[in-house]
């Protein structure tokens, strides 16, 4: 069989990429080696654990947050195994709409490990055993990621886990030690802390969330705080050890002190390796950097034909950056004039209260010497987010001294997944903050807060503080 373009691997950018280049009219085929298609982000990443956060939150609220409204419940229970079922169901379906999207667009699945024979022959092994050979004229490698772990520690999927165990639990943990105070360790342990588990964060930074604009870490951490959560900052973790039902986590601090943390889960939350395991690349002369496949400003590796897009190439790990540089490598294929602006792609953090950024941090503005405007709008004076006692956070907007351009724009506070995307569009076409401010936003809204925090950085500032 000859196709224009065999795309390996199906996950956020493997499966986009493949619908595109069928809508294109390439003749188009996907391998997966797993059974499933929706790659990391459907089957063990964004959407399951997006599943478990917005079920855990529903428990959370209706044990500390319904008396205040004057609804009280007795007997409130949580069944984590039932939580897990409504998680499964809803990546079933969504993997059921991409397996649909596939048929739809005449793109072919095949099921199993694609390697290299050579640049434009691709080998499928089905676990069955079963081999085909497939042509192709190109080839898109998005192959993701796995999780990372420390040199000293090892994974035993049983009581030291990764974030894909503790998507599947079978019981609540009592003291979930999370390593790593990045998105997936503040989420997990969100969960688990909201369900009852005590959870320890060991961080090696000076604060959590350390790669987004500073001020998000250290408001979410007060409220993680109140959650439960215990934070151990500048900690290097040098072991951890399962014995039974129990595990145990070594660290040294920054002055040299040895601790120890017992629990009965560790989730290592370091984050995530690119993948390229079997691939056979090496043969035919694919260059990798740290592990990452390096490739131009068009996706294309070394070998002019092969492309790889993803979590297995430079940039942030996001499903939605995997899927546009899909859809970039789709149109460049087909001879259009793609364009990806990285700059505004956002960044989003799904505890309670949420965090989004998009655009550069004000640390990154100090560091460049930017002449720079700050200006911020509290929940606490948001009336919806007063109804709602969610007046946690606030909104950051970063403008140019000069111009008033918007240069990032960073939140956190209550449905701010949501209200990122205002911000997004207002960067990526070039709305200066007096622009943004003077659209009407609906009241009582959270978004108003947007408005706000634009009028505060410029001259007018804001009404509402
Ligand atoms: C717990 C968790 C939560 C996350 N939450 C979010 C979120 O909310 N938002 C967000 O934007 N991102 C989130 N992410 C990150 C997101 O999942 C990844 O950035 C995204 O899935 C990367 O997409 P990809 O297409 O590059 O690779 P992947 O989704 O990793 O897919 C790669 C696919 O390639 C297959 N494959 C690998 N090798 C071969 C081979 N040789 N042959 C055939 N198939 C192969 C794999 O089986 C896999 O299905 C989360 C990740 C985790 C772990």
């Amino acid at each position: 069989m000859k196709y224009d373009v065999i795309i390996i691997g199906s996950g956020p950018g493997g499966y986009v990429c493949a619908i595109l280049c069928g809508q294109l009219g390439l003749k188009t085929a996907l391998i997966e080696k797993y059974d499933a298609l929706g790659g990391t982000c459907l089957n063990v990443g964004c959407i399951p654990s997006k599943a478990v956060l917005e079920s855990s939150e529903h428990y959370y609220n209706a044990k500390s947050k319904f008396a205040m409204h004057g609804i009280h419940l007795d007997n409130l229970q949580i069944n984590l195994q039932e939580m897990i079922t409504h998680k499964a169901d809803v990546v079933k379906k969504t993997g059921d709409g991409v397996k649909f999207l596939m048929k739809k667009n005449k793109v072919d699945v095949f099921y199993g490990s694609g390697s290299f024979i050579s640049p434009t022959e691709i080998l499928v092994k089905a676990n069955n055993g079963k081999q085909t050979e497939l042509e192709t004229t190109r080839v898109v490698i998005a192959t993701g990621s796995k999780p990372a772990s420390l040199p000293n520690v090892s994974i035993d999927k049983q009581r030291i886990i990764s974030s894909t165990e503790a998507l599947v639990l079978k019981e609540v943990p009592e003291h979930l030690i999370v390593i790593g105070g990045g998105v997936i360790g503040m989420e997990l342990g969100s969960v688990y802390a909201r369900i009852g588990s005590k959870v320890t964060v060991i961080e090696y930074y000076e604060q959590i969330l350390a790669t987004m604009d500073k001020s998000l870490g250290k408001e979410l951490q007060k409220s993680l705080s109140k959650l439960g959560f215990t934070f151990h900052f500048n900690h290097k973790v040098t072991g951890v050890v399962s014995q039974g039902q129990n595990v145990t986590v070594s660290a040294e601090s920054k002055n040299g002190e040895q601790v120890t943390f017992e629990g009965d889960y560790c989730l290592m939350a370091i984050g995530r390796k690119p993948y390229t395991a079997g691939l056979n690349i090496e043969a035919i002369g694919i260059a990798t950097e740290k592990g990452k496949i390096t490739v131009d400003e068009n996706f294309r590796t070394d070998v002019p034909n092969v492309y790889a897009i993803g979590d297995v190439i430079r940039g942030a790990m996001l499903a939605h950056k995997a899927s546009e540089e899909g859809v970039y490598v789709a149109e460049y294929i087909a001879n259009l004039r793609p364009h990806i602006n990285y700059l505004t792609i956002p960044n989003i953090v799904y505890t309670w209260p949420e965090v989004a950024s998009v655009g550069h941090t004000e640390e990154e503005l100090i560091a460049n010497g930017v002449d720079y405007k700050s200006g911020s709008f509290p929940f606490m004076a948001n009336a919806r987010a007063r109804m709602n006692a969610d007046t946690e956070g606030f909104i950051k907007v970063l403008v140019h001294g000069q111009t008033g351009e918007i240069l990032g724009i960073h939140m956190i506070g209550p449905r701010i997944a949501d209200i990122i995307g205002e911000a997004a569009l207002a960067m990526q076409y070039g709305v200066s903050a007096m622009g943004v401010s003077n659209v009407v936003h609906g009241h009582p809204t959270f978004y108003e807060s947007l408005k706000e925090a634009c009028l505060n950085a410029t001259k007018k500032g804001a009404i509402h503080i």
